[in-house]
């Protein structure tokens, strides 16, 4: 069975559909990507808790 994997990222997602919303991600300046880990964040207070529990 094929995955759906990001070509810009490698990230593999269990359907297309969450690929294609993972995508959106890659085309929107705003999101805010964690460079340790590679996981994308909507909003920017998500992405400082995410650093602030990984500590990132
Ligand atoms: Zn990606
Ligand atoms: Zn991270």
């Amino acid at each position: 069975m094929e995955s759906s994997k990001c070509d810009k990222c490698g990230s593999i997602f269990k359907t297309k559909h969450y690929l294609q919303e993972h995508m959106k991600a890659h085309d929107d300046p705003e999101q805010h990507q964690c460079y340790v880990c590679g996981t994308f964040y909507k909003y920017r207070s998500s992405f400082y808790k995410h650093k602030k529990k990984t500590g990132h």
